[in-house]
């Protein structure tokens, strides 16, 4: 397998200007799902890549933008694979705070930049450039492939899981990849295996019809900012513990590799607290650093008043929470919004509670059937162990994958820590572009020789 992959590495370094060219054409084409720009041209231009890399091709209808999957035979007996990955991109927010046109791909030392280089054009690429590679140097494919573009990503990929229920699920894929975000904070290459989900909520405390003179009015008109607060306070307690009955009873039980995963981890506590200003880490107090990014939170992200001004002497009108909780495995959005609701209409039933997005989360397992055969792949291409990284505190859209299809599912990650997607001058290292060709054909590779099944 070595030998095959390092064919590939040269058949990358011998390409370099054409395939660095092919992820500014991409990256050149809009495709921001949020208001359309460019997204019938994308869906084409999709397709067209996919077609490159010799998959037969699909845009699947969603009721909204096409999903565009590509499909690709396999030796009998390997593994069918798919990968996922998404060709809308953000909106490019204010144009003067980029140093170039966000769809006028430029390179500047070593990266380009551009909206969607690393989210997730050249991610997705890399992987396209991959199979690319490896049917050109070898005649075929190491596993059968499917790849999914999802055209809806950037706006919570509302069709996706439905897409993969009616068009993936029927063809069995025995686990899922993909290549989104950016590498460890060390800048060390990882393998991600599920993400926290979300669920956020407003829950809004009113009074009388207007703000009240608190002199003429204090002590007669009720104060909505003080049913809220007090309402706060009954759903968390001083040592962080979430006191909402039902919002924790499904969290699955770490795993014992996890554990492991997550004590190799690299790690300096004092130096992450200096980084953000703080001497001491949130309660619960006694949570590894990493285990808690792995555990369920209830956060207030933030705290208002109709009036929230100059401090004038009044009772205010509307008090409002906007909060969220971060999910783990085992958890469902819907069960943990009923557990919320039911918590505020019995402590405090003149407040409104409203839900708000939610993404599930997704987890597998490090003892899960291919994770050391993704591990060794990434190596063998990227020519440095992975971390092995058991849950993202943040959330993506991938429970679909898990949920859905009921596989393992792999995150390998070819983006630079600093690739300030979703905002201005959003850039990708084209090493990491380079190396995360090498490193997909590398982890086909592993897979082909792992049969599916014992
Ligand atoms: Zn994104």
């Amino acid at each position: 397998m070595q030998e095959t992959v390092e064919r590939v590495r040269a058949w990358v370094a011998a390409r370099d200007e054409e395939l660095v060219a092919e992820l500014a054409d991409w990256v050149a084409q809009p495709s921001v799902s949020s208001t359309g720009l460019g997204m019938a041209a994308a869906a084409a231009h999709g397709e067209r890549l996919l077609r490159a890399a010799g998959l037969r091709t699909q845009s699947v209808e969603t009721g909204g933008w096409p999903a565009l999957v590509g499909t690709g035979d396999g030796p009998p007996g390997a593994p069918h694979v798919l990968i996922y990955g998404h060709y809308d991109v953000q909106p490019p927010g204010p144009l003067e705070q980029w140093t170039s046109p966000p769809f006028q791909p430029e390179i500047r030392d070593g990266r380009m930049f551009g909206r969607g280089t690393g989210d997730n054009k050249g991610q997705h690429l890399a992987q396209l450039l991959g199979l690319r590679a490896l049917r050109e140097l070898t005649g075929g494919l190491p596993c059968r492939v499917t790849v999914l573009l999802d055209g809806e990503e950037e706006v919570g990929s509302p069709n996706l899981a439905a897409a993969i229920r009616d068009r993936i699920a029927p063809q069995a894929p025995d686990l899922a990849l993909w290549s989104d975000g950016p590498v460890h904070d060390t800048g060390r290459a990882c393998v991600v295996l599920g993400v926290r989900g979300i669920l956020t909520f407003e829950l809004r405390a009113r009074g009388a019809d207007r703000p009240l003179h608190s002199g003429n009015w204090g002590g007669v008109a009720p104060n909505p900012a003080w049913a809220l607060v007090q309402l706060l306070a009954t759903m968390r307690d001083a040592r962080g513990t979430v006191l909402v009955p039902g919002f924790a009873d499904s969290v699955e039980p770490i795993s014992a590799g996890e554990r492991r995963a997550l004590d190799a981890l690299p790690l300096d506590v004092a130096a992450a607290m200096a980084g953000i200003g703080v001497t001491e880490l949130e309660p619960p107090a006694g949570l590894g650093f990493h285990q808690r990014l792995m555990a369920p939170t209830l956060t207030i992200n933030s705290l208002g008043c109709a009036d929230s001004g100059d401090h004038r002497t009044v009772i205010p009108e509307l008090a409002v929470a906007r909060c969220e909780a971060r999910l783990v495995g085992g958890q469902v959005p819907a069960q943990v919004a009923e557990a919320l609701r039911r918590h505020v209409e019995k402590h405090a039933p003149g407040v409104e509670f409203i839900p708000g997005a939610s993404m599930a989360p997704s987890r597998t397992l490090p003892e899960s059937r291919y994770t050391e055969t993704v591990l060794a792949g990434a190596e063998a291409g990227l020519a440095e162990p992975p971390l092995l990284i058991p849950a993202l505190g943040g959330s993506l859209p991938i429970a679909a994958l898990t949920d859905e299809l009921g596989v393992p599912c792999y995150g390998v990650p070819f983006a630079n820590v600093d690739e300030t997607n979703h905002a201005p001058d959003e850039n990708l290292e084209l090493d990491w572009f380079r190396r995360g060709i090498v490193a997909s054909a590398a982890v086909q590779l592993a897979l082909g020789d792992r049969p599916a099944h014992p």
